[in-house]
């Protein structure tokens, strides 16, 4: 991948916003310019320098990853980040220093306020993850490689679950499956929820057992190197009910249509209308309590956001879930997710697990 280049398009974005220098304090942007993969070090990107402030914990490992950035060393003992940053600052003659407004702290930039006293700081947004949300094909193929982690513990989990396992226990297995694979963890903490506690979009797997003849929403993804996945099943143990089925009809058309909706030139909204006006008339509208999908890449949500009002243009190259849902309270949920690269011409659906209706029964 070349980081160098990556600096290069961030330079010429921020010549365009007027932007002297950027502070980039976000451990995703940084790896992402510099493909360090440590933290607490900040990437200090002026018009013709690239400098990584860090500290001595990380100077073999940025040797190693990123021989080519020019590199300011802190003693961490005694020596703050802002006292580097300033030194760094005072020697480039940085007068202006965008920071990410979304991501330092209060505390942190009053700290590099009180450091820098003649600086003038401004907040900015979005631009180093604006350049994140189109993948090159280094990327892809990493996030490939993150959805097929995925999918092959998923495989295995699908084989070994079974009634009276508790949720949590179910978890742990899957994120052992996981790493077994080849994965460096799972993406986030898996979400497996049966029966009432699937009506929870965001449920914490607990004690509670697996009940036959209960939807499991299982959403799980993996680390891969770098990037992530995100995906989301329905398995149901020994019949599938009928309200289960109805329902997981719903939502699969739902998906469905709104993946088919895909291609450069859309908006993140309409994609989302799909999915919500074909949920909306099947009478379940009101129980579809979320956007219908987010970016992955070096994080597990990033930009672009599939939601009613988000007016992001889909581009080739990026990648997003669809993950239309349907809870219904004391009863459970149904959410289907797929990772989906945007091509020139449309889509191409990257994860492959089976989803229709005989997928979601385990006998
Ligand atoms: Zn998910
Ligand atoms: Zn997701």
């Amino acid at each position: 991948m070349n980081h160098p280049a990556r600096c290069d398009r961030l330079r010429t974005r921020l010549r365009k916003e007027g932007i002297d220098a950027l502070l980039v304090s976000s451990t995703a942007n940084v790896s992402y310019l510099t493909g360090f993969s440590g933290d607490s070090s900040y990437l200090l990107v002026t018009r013709d320098r690239t400098i990584l402030v860090s500290d001595g914990r990380f100077t073999e490992q940025i040797r190693e990853e990123c021989p080519w950035v020019e590199t300011h060393i802190r003693r961490t003992t005694g020596i703050r980040m802002s006292a580097a940053v300033a030194k760094v600052c005072g020697s480039l003659k940085v007068s202006r220093i965008a920071v990410e407004s979304a991501i330092m702290s209060v505390a942190a930039l009053g700290e590099m306020q009180l450091a820098m006293p003649r600086v003038e700081f401004a907040g900015s947004s979005d631009v180093v993850e604006s350049l994140r949300a189109v993948k090159d094909a280094g990327e892809l193929r990493l996030i490939r490689e993150a959805i097929d982690l995925a999918e092959r513990a998923f495989q295995q989990f699908r084989g070994a679950i079974r009634a009276g396992q508790t949720e949590k226990s179910a978890a742990d297995h899957l994120e052992m499956l996981l790493r077994a694979a080849g994965a460096e963890r799972g993406s986030f903490e898996a979400i497996i929820a049966g029966g009432p506690h699937a009506a929870q979009g965001h449920a914490r797997p607990d004690q509670r057992p697996l009940v036959p003849g209960q939807p499991i929403v299982v959403d799980w993804g993996a680390a891969g190197r770098f990037y992530k996945s995100d995906l989301t099943r329905v398995l149901c143990l020994r019949t599938i009910p009928a309200k289960l089925e109805a329902v997981y009809k719903v939502v699969l058309k739902a998906q469905e249509r709104a993946i088919q909706k895909i291609r450069p030139g859309i908006k993140g909204q309409d994609v989302d209308a799909e999915a919500r006006t074909t949920i909306e008339r099947s009478g379940f509208g009101r129980f579809f309590s979320h956007g219908t999908g987010h970016g992955i890449g070096l994080e597990v949500h990033e930009a672009p956001a599939l939601r009613p009002n988000s007016d992001v243009i889909l581009r080739p190259g990026m990648v997003v879930t669809v993950e239309p849902g349907i809870y219904l309270r004391g009863w459970g949920g149904v959410r289907i997710e797929d990772d989906v690269l945007v091509t020139r011409t449309g889509h191409e659906v990257l994860s492959t697990l089976p989803k229709g209706l005989d997928s979601v029964l385990v006998p």
